[in-house]
């Protein structure tokens, strides 16, 4: 029943991405028999019958399978016919769907036919809760947007109870596109924390810091303290939930105050997460201010001492792309939210080519207005054809990556997840190639960046457990979600426009 690596190897059919490497691909498929081999929940002859029946102490968790897995490992590897077996919460194994079924069974399966199975996705910047401000007000200049819409509203609404509904609201919608990974930045962070315990998703979730009077703190001082005592009760809590910190921007904060937030950090060892050379205000706040543009003044206060993610990064300097990449900031790009409220176009491409770690996020529903990460990856795309009229920047294969492994990398979580492979946590989605945008079907990286959205993922498996199942939701009331969502957003536009008329 165990097959050599050789045998293995010959039932597999991959594709690559161009720069893959076929010894590598071969090695973790050879890992993968010797792990089965040394599994100790091995189980003998069960049949795929007996386990579905009746729970077998001896069979694994759960089988994924699909018509091509796709591991996003370094070698670009793609199985057809391929499968995923999960235990314990972890990948234990990966191959095709007959070696993994002669070897295991499972407690649970997911079908493969016409499913794509890759790794969960990585949104590593947005504000959940903003979902209840979706659509609030758009298309307006940047000061009225925020001054008489967003800023009046999160003063008069934003509460606990906002922040439960808002986030469950983000939740369900991120759980719906395959999203598995998120870094927030909002208030209540504990709140934050307890619907994500609750629903099941893994998240960095940051205490945030600013110095201003906020829904849940009075100034920069406060907001330290309010943040310590959060990041000191969720720290090593939940293996899904990383408390981190939220400095909001170097606008809102003085370098002092970064400076304390960072020192702060240093003591846990937390990453940070910041708004980082956003915006051309941004930028000649910077200037006035401190002398200097922003990733500059961050280097000259010791901000990159420790692990930093830094959103956005649309207007670094050439001398600044070399500081991120020197320092392993993690760069999210953020490239709908960019067009929508005219921030820029980030030098993507000229970042990667500089070797800084550049993952994609959604940014607030806000100013975006989903939570698709299937259209970020386009539009980051799309973004840098235009950009710098070449149809070869950012092709598909790399706006994957920094959907999948790279932006695993760029927040940190490089070891954890982002890939399928043997011993990372089992976050993996499938995404169903039923709708007739897939037809015909020449190369499914292609799809999975050109075409695919959130519509389109059949299931979503985090941490080993199922959150997802043909698009039926198993740890979120969407009935009851959708009502409060409903009946607060009622209110909110009541108010705003009793206060605008
Ligand atoms: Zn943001």
């Amino acid at each position: 029943m165990r097959k050599t690596g050789t045998h293995f190897q010959k039932r597999i059919m991959t594709r690559y991405f161009p720069e893959s490497r076929i010894k590598s691909s071969c090695l973790s498929l050879i890992g993968a028999v010797l792990f089965a081999a040394c599994s100790p929940s091995e189980p003998p002859t069960a049949t795929p019958e007996t386990a579905v029946a009746e729970p077998d102490p001896n069979a694994i968790d759960l089988i994924i399978a699909g018509d091509y897995v796709v591991t996003m490992d370094d070698a670009g590897t793609v199985i057809q016919n391929g499968a995923v077996a999960v235990n314990d919460g972890l990948i234990i194994a990966i191959g095709t769907g007959d070696e993994i079924n002669s070897q295991y069974s499972a407690n649970g399966d997911l079908d493969g036919d016409n499913r794509i199975v890759m790794p969960g996705l990585i949104n590593g910047h947005s504000h959940a809760a903003m979902t209840l401000l979706r659509g609030v007000a758009d298309d307006l200049d940047l000061m009225d947007w925020l001054q008489n819409y967003i800023f009046p509203a999160e003063v008069a609404f934003v509460d606990d109870e906002f922040v439960r509904i808002g986030t469950e609201l983000a939740c369900w919608e991120m759980i719906r596109g395959g999203t598995t990974t998120f870094v927030d930045m909002y208030y209540y962070p504990d709140m934050i924390a307890q619907v994500v315990e609750q629903c099941g998703m893994r998240a960095y979730i940051s205490a945030t810091v600013i110095d201003q009077r906020s829904p849940d703190a009075e100034s920069a001082a406060d907001s330290l303290v309010k943040g310590q005592s959060f990041v000191n009760s969720w720290q090593g809590r939940n293996s899904r939930i990383t408390p981190i910190w939220g400095p909001h921007a170097n606008y809102t904060l003085n370098a002092e105050q970064l400076a304390a937030t960072r020192t702060a950090a240093q003591a846990t060892g937390s990453p940070v997460s910041i708004h980082l050379s956003e915006s051309p205000f941004e930028l000649d706040y910077s200037k006035q201010t401190y002398g200097t543009t922003s990733i500059e003044l961050m280097e000259s206060i010791g901000f990159f001492d420790g692990p930093t993610i830094g959103a956005h990064v649309v207007w670094p300097t050439e001398d600044e792309i070399k500081i991120l990449a020197e320092r392993r900031v993690g760069v999210i790009h953020n490239p709908t939210s960019n067009m929508k409220i005219s921030s820029g176009i980030s030098p993507v491409t000229e970042m990667l080519n500089a070797g800084v770690l550049v993952g994609l996020g959604t940014d607030g529903a806000a100013s975006n207005n989903d939570l698709d990460m299937w259209e970020e990856m386009r539009l980051a795309s799309f973004l840098q054809k235009v950009d710098t009229m070449d149809p070869k920047a950012l092709s598909a294969s790399t706006v994957l990556r920094m959907a999948t492994s790279v932006g695993a990398e760029a927040i940190g979580l490089g070891d954890t997840v982002g890939t399928l492979e043997i011993g990372k946590r089992a976050d993996v989605i499938q995404v169903a190639f039923d709708d007739v945008h897939f037809v015909p079907t020449y190369d499914v990286i292609s799809h999975l960046v050109y075409v695919t959205d959130e519509q389109d993922v059949a299931s979503v498996t985090i941490d080993g457990k199922l959150l997802m199942r043909d698009g039926e939701f198993l740890t979120i009331d969407t009935d009851r979600v959708r009502k409060e969502a409903t009946e607060l957003a009622a209110r909110i536009q009541a108010a705003l426009a009793e206060r605008n008329q």
